[in-house]
């Protein structure tokens, strides 16, 4: 069966039509300025050669409209017509505490997710624009929403309540979430997998370090800690966003600068990370590496402090989990950048780690780094969120 998985931005719309029956992406593209002047769809069919389709998408439903006819267009299209999508999975960022897993969409779940919208008012509104951009074009076809947070949900209360008065809690549900949460659960099996062992018998540590970066903790197979929180500002310093940060930071900025709430905000989601404390050199890992090569002293501050954050949170992980079998890096910066996960693993010798120096040059493969003799086996594993919603969505069906 072919599904469609469609990760819905507030302007944008990706998407990947999958053979669940050998896993092969059969085409993927992107819908790009929806509802802004020069809009356009790039569409890349498996095998053949990418085709950009400039054309107004007033709104979601058009986006998905013109989506369906790249798929079926007689050129670069991959399949004969409608009937040939099976199902379509979204990625939907907030499910906050109602979904612990990925469920099949109906008016309730709908309702449920609007709900949850108080929660990630950027993202859970324009998920729901594709869900119903997709219901309109594609009647009677199943859909399933899988969830961001839904991996985290099996953290103990010690692990995702903040020390704020319990009102706020249970007023407002304010807690740590987690986010990243189908590419923790995807790399953790896969790490396992890999390894020939059971992820129920494992201490895995997933550092996901793309532009948004987030650690899991997954403990026997369940995820008992995670750096975001109930947004996913909190935790390792970002591509643009802060991390974790004395919160009396946010005051004593907005009065000297005379910046609002909502500006500050701003600040801490776009201007900081990597971004904001390299002085505006570069939000991109290649860049700062590149900068940090030549000497650049504080595209080498801005590094040292990156890996120093991401080996804090490894160290606190292999407490909270009682030891650490197995540590993965994964996403854009895991997956390819040698520069920073040769300072992360720096710091791994006190966990028995031994790296192989060589093997931790390899990029976007999935390799073992560590030696034989190494007591924790460090490992990169490239993430696969897309497939992971294609699998949850079949499962559901
Ligand atoms: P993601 O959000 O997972 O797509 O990761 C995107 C980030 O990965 C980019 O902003 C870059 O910083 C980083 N990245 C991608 N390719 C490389 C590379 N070859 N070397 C270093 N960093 C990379």
């Amino acid at each position: 069966m072919n599904i469609l998985v469609i990760n819905c931005g507030s302007s944008s719309l990706k998407y990947q039509l999958i053979d669940s029956e050998n896993e092969k992406v059969l085409a993927r593209g992107l819908a790009e300025r929806i509802g802004i002047d020069g809009s356009m769809l790039t569409h890349v069919p498996a095998g053949k050669d990418k085709v950009v389709i400039g054309k107004a998408m007033p709104d979601h439903s058009e986006a998905v409209r013109l989506v369906i006819d790249a798929l079926v267009d007689k050129e670069h299209g991959v399949i004969g017509s409608l009937s040939e999508i099976g199902a379509v999975g979204h990625r939907v960022v907030h499910g906050g505490e109602k979904f612990d897993r990925a469920v099949l969409i109906d008016g309730s779940v709908i309702r449920d997710i609007e709900e949850l919208s108080s929660l990630a008012p950027l993202h859970n509104p324009a998920n729901l624009i594709g869900i119903r951009a997709c219901a309109e074009n594609m009647a009677g076809v199943k859909q399933a929403a899988v969830f961001d947070t839904a991996f985290h949900q099996t953290m103990p209360q010690k692990a995702y309540m903040y020390g704020l008065p319990f009102e706020y809690y249970e007023k407002y549900k304010v807690r740590r979430y987690g986010f990243h949460g189908t590419s923790h659960d995807y790399v953790s099996a896969r790490a396992a997998e890999l390894l020939g062992k059971t992820r129920e018998k494992l201490k895995i540590i997933v550092c996901h370090l793309g532009n948004g970066a987030s650690i899991s903790a997954v403990c026997e197979g369940k995820c008992v800690d995670t750096s975001m929180g109930m947004t996913p500002l909190e935790g390792l310093i970002m591509g643009t966003r802060s991390g974790d940060l004395d919160p009396a930071i946010l005051d004593f900025i907005s009065e000297k600068e005379g910046l609002s709430a909502s500006e500050m905000n701003t600040v801490l989601n776009k201007r900081s990370g990597v971004l904001g404390l390299s002085d505006g050199l570069s939000s991109d890992f290649r860049d700062l590496c590149d900068a940090a090569d030549q000497g650049n002293e504080l595209a080498r501050l801005t590094l040292d402090t990156y890996c120093y954050r991401v080996a804090k949170y490894i160290g606190s992980y292999a407490m909270a989990m009682q030891g650490v079998d197995v540590i993965v890096f994964t996403a854009g910066i895991g997956e390819n950048s040698f520069g920073v996960r040769e300072r992360i693993c720096s710091y791994l010798g006190w966990l028995g780690a031994v790296i192989d120096p060589e093997a931790l040059k390899k990029r976007g493969e999935d390799v073992v780094v560590s030696k034989a003799e190494s007591r924790v086996t460090v490992m990169i594993v490239p993430t696969n969120e897309e497939l992971s919603i294609a699998r949850q969505t079949l499962a559901l069906l």
